[in-house]
């Protein structure tokens, strides 16, 4: 039985409100505190795998992911040339017990959102909270929290835990590494939007055209859209650029022209990438960082979830997806553990190596690294894929990197 009565939860992103769900199932008393005054449906399209897919479907949400997001079909690599490098059903068609979505991200925290508050109560989520500082009682955490625009202390508030899952920018993980600095530039920059188009190939499909230095992502995101013979689609480019931007905001609105020229000649007959980016009104520029894994994220009775433990490259669908197998980590080792300190200790030893894998892993390009290679044995383009790379090796690479990140068919469907 669990000597955790109550939770403070920091952050009101995708980890902190499936973390709220899945403790206030488990009868510990939850609130989440978020620094925004109105938390609204921001970001553009994220991928949900199958594993964290079962653990929404745990918690009751089915029917309104299958209402919010589009269950991805296929997943395929083509060289610059539209040329087709790998191919591979997901989700359902790939016979797993769960869907995959592509979804929007900030529909996906609004239908969390609702679902927190319905069950929780409305006070449950205290918006215009940022967390300043806190401390450590020995019974208990005490945490004090400040509006981030004027910087006016706004109260205090204590729980027997505190779980920080505030983002990249972590202020609990800052106060634990102090030394650590800016999150770490990978050399490329995402260039990000949506926008409603035609449907491409089976209309759930998502594509990834290029190389390591040079790179198109594309899904369709929207069940309504799908439903009316239209596709809503989520699209990155990605480019190598020296300089950092100075700011990692998933929310600064850029120019196209900064990079749409890169692009001009990416018509692959089935998906026109020039005239999906002239079609699109907002782009968001986000440089690709993450952060070196840490030795520890439990300190007594706080510890960190989600991209403020562990944030990784955007590649392999992961981000979101492990921020929820967080949240049920997290759950789990509460109802089994004797004492706080235990269950959080216990979930930051199952989880902190997977996730510490994945980010080693996504800094190597995930499974994408199939794309690097066959740009590097053919700039010019293939007659026969096999003469470049063999079939085995781009199973293998799909099928080790399912594994690490945990969703591994056979493994799952067990479960
Ligand atoms: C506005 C926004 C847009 C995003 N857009 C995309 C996208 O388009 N594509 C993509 O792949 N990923 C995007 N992400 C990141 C993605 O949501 C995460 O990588 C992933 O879902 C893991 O979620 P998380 O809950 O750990 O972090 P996040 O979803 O980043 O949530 C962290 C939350 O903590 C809050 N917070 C931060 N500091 C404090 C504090 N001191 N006190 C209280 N609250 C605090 C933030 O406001 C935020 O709501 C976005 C994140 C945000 C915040």
């Amino acid at each position: 039985m669990s000597s955790v009565k109550s939770a403070m939860i920091i952050g009101g992103g995708i980890g902190g409100l499936v973390t709220a769900l899945k403790l206030h199932r488990d009868g510990v008393s939850v609130r989440v505190f978020e620094s925004v005054e109105t938390i609204k449906a921001l970001g553009v399209g994220i991928n949900l795998l199958p594993h964290a897919v079962r653990v929404l479907t745990e918690l009751g949400l089915a029917e309104e992911l299958e209402n919010t997001g589009l269950p991805t079909a296929e997943l395929i690599y083509v060289n610059k040339f539209g040329q087709q490098i790998w191919q591979e059903d997901r989700g359902v068609n790939a016979g797993y017990r769960w869907p995959q979505y592509s979804i929007h991200r900030g529909r996906l925290q609004m239908m969390l959102l609702r679902a927190v508050k319905d069950r929780l109560g409305e006070d449950a989520v205290c918006t215009g909270h940022h967390l300043h500082t806190f401390e450590q009682t020995g019974d208990d955490v005490v945490a004090h929290f400040i509006n981030k625009k004027t910087g006016e202390q706004i109260g205090s508030y204590q729980a027997d835990i505190m779980i920080a899952a505030d983002g990249i920018h972590s202020v609990v993980r800052n106060f634990y590494y102090p030394n650590e600095g800016l999150p770490k530039y990978s050399g490329r920059i995402l260039w990000r939007g949506i926008t409603e188009s035609t449907p491409f190939l089976t209309g759930k499909s998502m594509i990834m055209a290029g190389y390591q230095d040079k790179k198109f992502v594309a899904y369709p995101v929207c069940p309504t859209a799908a439903e009316k013979g239209k596709a809503l689609v989520n699209w990155i480019a990605e480019l190598t650029v020296d300089e950092m931007p100075s700011r990692t905001d998933w929310n600064k609105k850029i120019d196209k022209g900064k990079f749409a020229s890169e692009f001009e000649e990416w018509d692959f007959g089935w998906l026109n990438v020039p005239e999906l980016i002239e079609e699109t009104e907002a782009v968001y520029e986000f440089p690709m960082v993450d952060r070196d894994p840490l030795p520890q994220w439990t300190f007594g009775r706080v510890t960190l979830l989600g991209d403020a433990a562990h944030p990784m490259y955007p590649i392999g669908s992961n981000g979101a997806s492990q921020a929820i197998l967080d949240a049920e980590a997290i759950g789990t080792a509460i109802m089994e553990q004797a004492s706080a300190e235990s269950a959080l200790k216990t979930y930051e030893h199952v989880r902190l190596k997977p996730t510490a894998n994945i980010v080693y892993m996504n800094r190597e390009n995930g499974p994408e690294v199939v794309m690097q290679i066959v740009e590097e044995r053919s700039p010019n383009g293939f007659n026969n894929l096999e003469d470049v790379i063999s079939h085995q090796e781009l199973i293998d690479i799909a099928n080790k990197y399912k594994k690490i990140a945990g969703f591994d068919r056979d493994t799952l469907n067990k479960k």
